[in-house]
Formats: structure tokens, C-alpha cells, sequence
């Protein structure tokens, strides 16, 4: 019952504090509330819920345990901005980057109201430029977005780190809000505040059946909730209950993390040790992530890091080429094979056509909440994504009206077995994946 749902774990949950699995759903219900999925978007939405509205019934249903998805087997890269967005206006591309740096604002915030003991570090990222129009053109954006107050830096090609000069950077911007966050650390100690602000989670309750309606039955294994309203926190998962299938795209990222070296052995390999990671700007995005015990996590960077299994797969049973992984690595740092590899895991991304997130509410009812498809950057989106559906159940769009992943029209891509091709055929081609371009705001 649970094939599309595996348990392939990460740095992050190795090296989580073990816990006793929480209850499963055993019986039926009634709540306010039901909430499907514990990664970063179910909790921020029930813990931004339940903070505005202490008396409500708020029920969490988790397939596995907390932070088993993306939420806890990511890269650790908390970005600002929404992938597949090209910046158009200054002025709209400042307001874009100021939503999403909220998103990175509420977590700090979270982390530091309720004290919570997680790993992570605000000390900014390079988005690496490798094109020469392209490092031209981020000059020209980063001058008119610090016009319009935004913290970002250009740094031109003797400014940066030596390894990324080897692999052809021409150029970075430095955004120093963003950061890196461990996923299960985090989750793992919002748990407990969920509780006591009265969120009653079950976790190893997979939803097998939603039964749609004013009053909507969600079914598990154990028993059926009953609900008057529901968030979809499933985001790569949302399809196998059957929402949004034309729409999302679930890809399998593969990542490798080193062995920990000193800061010092860091920074004379050309890393700077006070930077939390990178991102570039090629097709197949690379990243790299300073863990705060000086690991760096790797990914991206090559098709071998992704993985299309026909009719969107979310548990890999493919093959999976970390050796690529870690050759893509040696590339951006080379003479660095004398860094072991400790770990390397994968885990389901969610990918739209134009890469646009959605954030919004459905149904006959309007009682069906969703937040999905961040494309890669949902650290930061999928933690605002609670924000913005707390506001949308308390009927508030103001903040968000306008903004390009409110209501989101998620563009329609084809069914299989025209999508399996057509993914397999133009990666293997020409290295890069099938996408909408050209979304302006
Ligand atoms: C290898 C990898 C690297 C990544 N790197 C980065 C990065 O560096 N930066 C970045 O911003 N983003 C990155 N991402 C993406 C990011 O992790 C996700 O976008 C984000 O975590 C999505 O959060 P979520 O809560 O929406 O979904 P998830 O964290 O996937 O949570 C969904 C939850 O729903 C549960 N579930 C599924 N089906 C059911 C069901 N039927 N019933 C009940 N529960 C169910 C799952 O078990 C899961 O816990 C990466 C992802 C991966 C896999």
C-alpha cells in the first residue's frame, strides 16, 4: 500500500535524537482541520493555524514519521526567491524576494521564539553566473534590486572562491539572507511545540481515500477523518491522491555529503567557510550546502542526479548513479578526491512545467488548501507556504494576491506515456529537462 513512499534516509535523519513513532489513526474523528503530510508544509500550516486559532481541531496525518519526504532529505540550501520566475520589473522582483525572504524570516523567528535546538546558519549564498550574458545580466538586476533596497552583492570573477573559478564562473550574486537549514532537526523540534499548541499528529497514518465535500472523509488504514476543511502537504506525493495529476511533476534528486573537514582545510581548498553553500545557473542545477558540522552536501549538476520513473514515481527503484554525483563534485573542486564520501541519499522533488510553486484553495467548498511544486527551493517556500494558507483559510489573500504562486496556474504537461518519453528523450539529448520557459513578473 505504501510502495510509492520509501524510507531512504538522509544525513539529516541519521543523525535526528531517536524518538518512539507517534501513534497511528485508530478509530474516526472529527476536527476543524485535517492536515496530509509532516514536512515543512503541513507543520508551518498547522502550527500558523493553530496559533490564530488555539479552539479549532486541528488532526495531522503523516505516512511515515515527520520530515520522512523532501522536508527531511533536501540539499539544506534555504534560498530566497520562486524558481521559474524571470525577474521582469524591479519593483515586482523586489516584492517576489521579499515574500520569500519572509518565509526564511518566519523560520529564524520560529527557531528562536520557541528556543528550538536545530541545525542551521544564516550566513548567505552565491548563485554562481557561468554564462557571460548571463553574469551581465545579474549585474545589471542585482544594481536595480539594491536600488530598490535588497541586501544582494555582485561579485565579479576575482572576488570569488578559487574552485568556483575553475568551473567557469564568471560571476556570483551574494544574497546574505539566505542559508542553510537540517529539516529533520528542525521538524523534529517543532513537534513538540505542535502538541502543545493542541495539534493532535498521527504518524504511519497514510491517506488511502479523500471523499471530497463540504464535510470531507479522509481515509487511513486505522479510521476516517472528518473534516471541514483540508491541506494538501504532500507536495511530490499529491498526485497519488489523485489532485493535480496534469500538473506536477515528481523528479528523484540524488545527493552525496563528505566526510567533515576543519574550516580551515575548507578554506584552503577555495571554500569559504563563512558562505553556507552555492547554486549555479546551469540547466541541471548544481548546489552545494556548508553543513554546520562542516560537511558539504552535493547535488545536482548531471542527469544522473535525477531520476523520471514512468508515471511519476515517488519511491526510486531505478538505477542511481551517485558516482556521477560525486564526479559533477570533483569537477567543482578538484584535487579533492581525498575527501571521503560518508553519506548519500535521495528523495522525491515535485517539479511544475514552468517551475512556478502553487499556493491556494480549491474545491466546490473552497475547504481544499494546497501548497506544492517548489521546483527545488522549497525549504523556504514550503515554510511560507503555512503562512499563506493560514491566511487563505482566514479568507486573507492580501499579502498574496498577485504574487506569481497565489491561486497558481499550474501549467498542463502531457500524460504518460508522451511525458516519460518525452523526459528520457530530451535528457539524454541534450542534458537538460523538459520545461515551459518565459514566465515574466
Ligand atoms: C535530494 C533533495 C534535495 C533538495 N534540495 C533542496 C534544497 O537544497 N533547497 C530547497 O529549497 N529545496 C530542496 N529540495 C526540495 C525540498 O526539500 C522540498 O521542496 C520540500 O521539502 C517540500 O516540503 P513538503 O512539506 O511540501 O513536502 P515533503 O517534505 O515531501 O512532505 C510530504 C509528506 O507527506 C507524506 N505523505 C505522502 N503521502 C501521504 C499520504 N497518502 N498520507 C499521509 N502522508 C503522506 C510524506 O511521507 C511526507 O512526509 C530538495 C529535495 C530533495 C529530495
Amino acid at each position: 500500500m505504501l510502495a510509492h513512499i520509501d524510507e531512504n534516509r538522509s544525513l539529516w535523519a541519521l543523525r535526528a535524537t531517536p524518538r518512539e513513532v507517534l501513534p497511528s489513526l485508530v478509530g474516526d474523528l472529527d476536527c476543524d482541520v485535517a492536515i496530509i503530510g509532516g514536512g515543512f508544509t503541513g507543520m508551518s500550516t498547522a502550527y500558523h493555524i493553530a496559533q490564530r486559532h488555539p479552539h479549532k481541531r486541528i488532526v495531522l496525518l503523516e505516512a511515515r514519521r515527520v520530515a520522512n519526504g523532501g522536508s527531511g532529505r533536501n540539499g539544506g540550501l534555504m534560498l530566497n526567491w520562486v524558481n521559474g520566475v524571470e525577474p521582469g520589473d524591479p519593483g515586482r522582483a523586489a516584492a517576489i524576494w521579499r515574500a520569500t525572504c519572509a518565509g526564511i524570516d518566519l523560520v529564524e523567528g520560529i527557531i528562536r521564539e520557541h528556543k528550538l535546538d536545530v541545525r542551521w546558519r544564516r550566513d548567505g549564498t552565491l548563485s554562481v553566473h557561468t554564462r557571460e550574458s548571463g553574469a551581465a545580466q545579474a549585474q545589471r538586476e542585482v544594481e536595480a534590486l539594491r536600488a530598490e533596497g535588497l541586501p544582494l552583492q555582485f561579485l565579479d570573477r576575482s572576488a570569488l572562491p578559487a574552485r568556483l573559478r575553475m568551473v567557469g564562473a564568471l560571476g556570483a550574486t551574494f544574497d546574505p539572507t539566505s542559508g542553510h537549514l537540517d529539516g529533520v532537526s528542525y521538524l523534529e523540534a517543532l513537534l513538540p511545540v505542535l502538541q502543545r499548541m493542541g495539534v493532535h499528529v498521527y504518524e504511519n497514518s497514510a491517506v488511502t481515500r479523500i471523499e471530497e465535500g463540504a464535510t470531507h472523509r479522509i481515509h487511513t488504514a486505522g479510521g476516517v477523518v472528518k473534516a471541514a476543511a483540508m491541506v494538501l502537504g504532500t507536495n511530490a506525493y499529491t498526485t497519488r491522491l489523485g489532485y493535480f495529476g496534469n500538473r506536477l511533476f515528481p523528479l528523484f534528486a540524488h545527493v552525496v555529503a563528505t566526510e567533515p573537514r576543519t574550516a580551515m582545510d575548507w578554506s584552503t581548498r577555495g571554500w569559504s567557510p563563512d558562505v553556507a553553500g552555492f547554486d549555479d545557473d546551469l540547466d541541471r542545477i548544481a548546489y552545494g550546502c556548508m553543513t554546520t558540522d562542516n560537511e558539504l552536501v552535493f547535488g545536482g549538476g548531471h542527469n544522473a542526479a535525477y531520476g523520471y520513473g514512468f508515471g511519476g514515481q515517488t519511491a526510486w527503484s531505478g538505477r542511481a548513479d551517485y558516482d556521477a554525483v560525486y564526479r559533477r563534485f570533483l569537477q567543482y573542486m578538484p584535487g579533492a578526491g581525498d575527501i571521503k564520501v560518508a553519506h548519500r541519499w535521495s528523495g522525491p522533488v515535485a517539479l511544475t512545467w514552468n517551475r512556478i510553486c502553487a499556493m491556494g484553495v480549491r474545491g466546490d467548498a473552497k475547504n481544499v488548501y494546497y501548497a506544492l511544486g517548489y521546483s527545488g527551493h522549497g525549504v523556504t517556500l514550503a515554510n511560507l507556504a503555512g503562512r499563506v494558507l493560514a491566511d487563505l483559510y482566514d479568507q486573507d489573500d492580501r499579502t498574496w494576491k498577485g504574487l506569481p504562486f497565489y491561486q497558481g496556474p499550474m501549467a498542463w504537461m502531457p500524460p504518460e506515456p508522451a511525458r516519460w518519453m518525452g523526459y528520457h528523450a530530451m535528457t539524454k539529448l541534450t542534458g537538460k529537462t523538459p520545461r515551459k520557459r518565459g514566465v515574466k513578473h
